[in-house]
């Protein structure tokens, strides 16, 4: 059963128009051919369309609504040296002519490249910390100093992983869901894959999925750094917090999710020899290009979990492409 009236809030909940939506579901039949699974589409959020797109801008829709920016003089978030989402951060705030500040992991670039490089171009000021636990309070820090000096910041926390942001996916999985619908393609259920980290994404699909009542769709989140078992409790934590702010709870019957973490190799954005195939994969079979450090590990997962288990007839699989591409090319 669906949640009508909590669809319905979320429907009018505010949010400013940055992605290019929907964003298309894409049949890849020279790589569903070589992976073995006939019926497999790719979520192109990839190309969500705001300085060169990728998950984070359908969060950031909902973060970043004039309503919580008045009288804000400063943006503040923090990610890694390649963050995606400082990159789109620092380029909403370049629009609305807010000043920018990222902490991002050190050391500072010497020639920045990939995401790096946009940080900079799109005018951010960055401040490089030397571990991943030092970002959230030296973001505080900055914010306090920001105060004295007389102005006013807003801080995105990492990865726009909020019950807010998380709204922008449960969002995006109702749009993904009338896609699906629309298919004459013989299936009746679905597995998305995915990339997984700060958890927002796929708390958010959680969310939409729970709310309008489709166990159809199977959530698999591949991890990018943390065990599956700390996955899995962010996600449900952050799909909890998203479905309060529309005045309802998860209920019983959350839909149905896995969190998988036999792709990290030796660690957050370190290439494993089955993502450079992946990656190659993709690129050769279907012109898309994946990242380094999260859609091409989630698609390795994805390749990693049909050979073992395969995919049942009257199944399809959707692979959300989470973007990331800047990452490549540094
Ligand atoms: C941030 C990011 C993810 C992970 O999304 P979360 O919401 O943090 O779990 C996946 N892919 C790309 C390209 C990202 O930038």
């Amino acid at each position: 059963m669906s949640d009508t009236d909590a669809l319905a809030r979320l429907a009018a909940w505010p949010r400013v128009s940055l992605a290019h939506l929907p964003t298309r579901l894409l049949p890849v039949p020279r790589l569903a051919e070589r992976i073995g699974c006939r019926k497999l589409y790719v979520k192109m959020d990839a190309e969500s369309g705001f300085a060169l797109g990728g998950n984070k801008v359908r969060k950031l829709e909902f973060e970043l609504i004039p309503e919580r920016l008045e009288g804000i003089t400063h943006l503040i978030t923090a990610g890694g040296a390649q963050s995606n989402h400082c990159r789109l951060t620092a380029a909403f705030a370049a629009r609305a002519g807010l000043k920018c500040v990222l902490v991002t992991v050190g050391p500072e670039p010497e020639s920045p490249t990939g995401n790096a490089l946009l940080h900079r171009l799109f005018g951010a000021e960055i401040l490089t910390v030397p571990e991943r636990e030092d970002r959230t309070p030296a973001m505080d820090v900055l914010a306090r100093r920001i105060a004295a000096e007389g102005g006013r910041a807003l801080i995105i926390p990492i990865g726009a992983s909020t019950g807010l942001g998380s709204l922008g996916y449960a969002s995006a999985a109702l749009e993904l869901l009338e896609q699906l619908d629309a298919l004459d393609d013989g299936a009746d259920s679905t597995l998305l894959f995915g990339s997984t980290s700060s958890c927002g994404t796929f708390a958010g699909l959680l969310l939409g999925l729970t709310l309008a009542g489709r166990a159809d769709v199977q959530l698999i989140g591949v991890s990018a750094d943390a065990p599956a078992s700390e996955i899995t409790s962010a996600t449900l934590k952050l799909a909890v917090d998203g479905a309060r702010l529309l005045g309802t709870s998860l209920g019983l019957t959350p839909a149905p999710l896995h969190s998988m973490d036999s792709q990290i190799g030796a660690g957050y954005g370190i290439p494993t020899s089955a993502s450079i195939e992946a990656t190659d994969m993709f690129g050769r079979l279907a012109g898309i290009v994946l990242d380094p450090t999260y859609t091409s590990k989630a698609a390795a997962g994805m390749i990693e979990w049909l050979e073992r288990k395969g995919v049942e007839k009257g199944r399809r699989v959707v692979f959300l492409h989470t973007g990331g591409a800047p990452g490549l090319l540094s």
